[in-house]
């Protein structure tokens, strides 16, 4: 076992508020990216434990006629999300250790992450409570003789399939607005980082949330997570990974019409103007490529310089990105962890040596630090003299790689940016406000940056088009997505409704 393996739990499948050995016994080991090494394992679920997730959420949703939890008010639930986000705001620090251990993400970054965990608990804690004064709203009939009102129920027992670039904060985008609504969940997290949320179990079993109410389920894609996607007791499945999982969760879902939320991969653009001050812009470009270690999905990866501040502005972000520092994310003021995994690293680094070969200019970074002997690291890379129709224009790499090309118009920056399958992200760079305004309607994405990259707040809707997914997290639309619109249309009206006529005798 390797360094830091004494602080890592032990954990085994959190199902119906107990912890429970997988029923195949069956483990996946941690692996310290920073390290290489075994840092503990965690519990591997299979087909058998999902059931048993799956049924005990089934009757958390009705236990006691459901007033314990999906017909308790959104009152009552707040006081549990309180509780968590209480809990992980005091843990905050030995969390965040874990994460930067687990998934290898700067422990600032870590931290950073644990506050937004918190933030979200608190800030589906208030909707929960306004969702108690939305209930019955009336809606306006045309006709007098009838009255509507509105009710938002929970869509029930959700499924949450989560990634490993953000592992607590993606599955806290999920498990708070779910358990707002009054669904019960069952969260399955990435096999290759799940440390940190089945330590949220644990903060769920110390508040005393009820039995059931939230399981956590952790083991590989295939063996946990499509048995729960297409199980007919989960009445909708909220996923966060890559396209192509998106597509055979989707495609399974169909199967029972159930319906899905999906957020999925990127290849967002930043286009910078040559109004822009450079140094910001060669800032943001730098955080928006490698924040996260590159590994996010809003990463703007395509950087759009118009030609006159090319050859300025490539000098600059050689420079300054060299000078980042590459380090164990536990060191302080680390700015780039490693890559998650060595599967991970093999793959982005084939992505670099596949743009070189067609033709792109390697301007800093490429391959590990000269002074890092073992992880998986890569220096912050950035390519130029990228073509559109090249691999590294195209295809999401997920690593700290930045692909640079450049336009002469605002008209062909915008053809550029837009011409691509994914549409999740997208920034615009320039001191002219109208500019930015234009640009912004334009670009065919659902997240837009104006002379910035990335900031992402909880109030604020979360989500792409095209090949990116459909759907928003976040804000009211996160709550949307966990509740059920039912109306309900009396007649008033003390007169006979009259259509058919009476029969004389009557
Ligand atoms: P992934 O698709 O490999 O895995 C995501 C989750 O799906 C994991 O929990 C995995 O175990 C599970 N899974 C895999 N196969 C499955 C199947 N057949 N049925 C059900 N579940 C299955 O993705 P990843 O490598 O963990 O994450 C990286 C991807 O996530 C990137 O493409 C990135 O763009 C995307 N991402 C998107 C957002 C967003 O908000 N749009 C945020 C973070 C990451």
């Amino acid at each position: 076992m390797g360094l830091h393996a004494e602080i890592v739990p032990q954990r085994r499948l959190f199902i119906d508020g107990d912890w429970v050995q997988p029923r195949q016994g069956k483990r996946i080991p941690i692996v310290n990216p920073t390290t290489e090494e075994s840092v503990g394992d965690i519990p591997a679920a299979t087909s058998e434990d999902v059931y048993a997730a799956v049924k005990a959420a089934k009757e958390a949703l009705h236990r006691n006629n459901g007033k314990d939890w999906s017909k308790a008010t959104g009152k009552h639930r707040a006081t549990y999300l309180r509780a968590i986000a209480k809990r992980v705001a005091e843990r905050k620090d030995e969390l965040a250790k874990l994460e930067s251990i687990d998934c290898g993400k700067p422990l600032d970054e870590a931290a950073w992450d644990m506050d937004d965990v918190s933030g979200c608990f608190e800030y589906y804690a208030d909707l929960a409570e306004k969702l108690d004064e939305r209930q019955y709203a009336p809606l306006e009939l045309p006709m007098e003789q009838f009255k509507c009102n509105i009710l938002r129920q929970p869509v029930g027992v959700v499924a949450l399939i989560t990634p490993w670039n953000y592992p607590l904060l993606m599955a806290t985008w999920k498990v708070a607005p779910a358990l707002a609504a009054g669904c019960t969940a069952i969260l399955k997290p990435s096999e290759i980082a799940s440390v940190t949320c089945l330590e949220l179990a644990s903060i769920a079993k110390e508040v005393g949330l009820p039995n059931g109410v939230l399981n956590v389920i952790t083991g590989y894609g295939q063996e946990a997570g499509a048995p729960l996607a297409s199980h007919q007791d989960v009445n909708k499945v909220a996923f966060t990974g890559s396209t192509d999982t998106g597509r055979s969760i989707m495609s399974a879902a169909s199967q029972l019409i159930k319906p899905v939320t999906l957020e999925l991969g990127g290849k967002s653009p930043i286009i910078v103007f040559e109004d822009a001050d450079i140094d910001k812009a060669v800032e943001w470009a730098m955080f928006g490529a490698f924040w996260t270690n590159g590994q996010i999905c809003s990463a703007t990866s395509r950087l759009l310089l118009q030609e006159s501040i090319a050859d300025e502005f490539l000098k600059k972000i050689a420079s300054w990105a060299s000078s980042i520092k590459v380090s164990d994310p536990l060191e302080k003021d680390c700015r780039l962890g490693p890559l998650v995994s060595e599967n991970q690293y093999k793959k982005v680094k084939e992505f670099v040596r596949v743009a070189q070969e067609e033709g792109a200019t390697l301007v800093c970074g490429g391959k590990r630090p000269d002074h890092l002997s073992k992880g998986y690291f890569l220096a912050p890379t950035v390519l130029s003299n990228v073509k559109r129709d090249m691999q590294i224009w195209a295809e999401e790499v997920f690593g700290p790689v930045l692909a640079v090309s450049t336009f002469k118009t605002e008209e062909e920056a915008v053809l550029m940016a837009n011409d691509t399958q994914y549409g999740l992200g997208g920034a615009v760079i320039s001191k002219d406000d109208e500019r930015c305004k234009r640009v912004s309607e334009a670009l065919e994405c659902g997240i837009v940056w104006i002379n910035c990259s990335q900031p992402c707040f909880c109030q604020a809707p979360w989500g792409g088009n095209k090949r990116s997914g459909f759907g928003r997290e976040l804000g009211e639309w996160g709550l949307e997505n966990y509740l059920t619109v039912k109306q309900i249309t009396r007649y008033i009206s003390n007169d006979d409704w009259g259509w058919y006529p009476k029969p004389s005798k009557l």
